[in-house]
């Protein structure tokens, strides 16, 4: 059975049970106001992005990375489709798939030296298996660049 709240950790960002009253991770103490609703179909990157554990060097590189469900932002154009895959046990945290699932994307972004990704699209997917279910999630859009300036 799928939660609908979990309490994340302010310290570490871990995702915990609803009734855990301290991290699995970090051991910091959780209250309801750490709960935080259950991210159905996605959410703001930027959020993830706090969160996420990344170096200076690639915290700056993702700096400027727009991800977004609206268009290509004007100034920019389309390059490429890109595409995203994570997978996470659901009993470790739901909000856990979508970190990875961020983080691939932006490190997909970061390695082509996209602008960003527009009109995006997260698909997720839930399979039984025999060690518990596992979510499948896929996010794709459209990869744009600035213009070049040159051209
Ligand atoms: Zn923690």
């Amino acid at each position: 059975m799928l939660r609908e709240v979990y309490r994340i950790c302010p310290k570490c960002g871990t995702s915990n049970d609803v009734s855990a009253n301290f991290c699995l991770k970090c051991g910091n103490k959780l209250t309801t106001a750490n709960e935080k609703p259950l991210i159905k179909h996605g959410g703001r990157f930027s959020t993830v992005l706090d969160q996420l554990d990344l170096t200076d060097k690639e915290r700056t590189l993702t700096t400027g990375i727009l991800i977004t469900k609206d268009n290509i932002p004007v100034g920019n154009q389309f390059e490429d489709t890109v595409y995203a895959e994570a997978t996470v046990k659901v009993s470790q945290g739901i909000q856990l798939g979508f970190e990875r699932l961020a983080k691939h994307l932006y490190s997909t972004l970061v390695s082509l030296e996209f602008g960003g990704v527009a009109n995006l699209t997260i698909n997720s997917s839930f399979v039984p298996e025999a060690d518990g279910t596992t979510m499948y999630l896929v996010a794709y859009g459209d990869g744009f660049k600035k213009i070049d300036q040159h051209n």
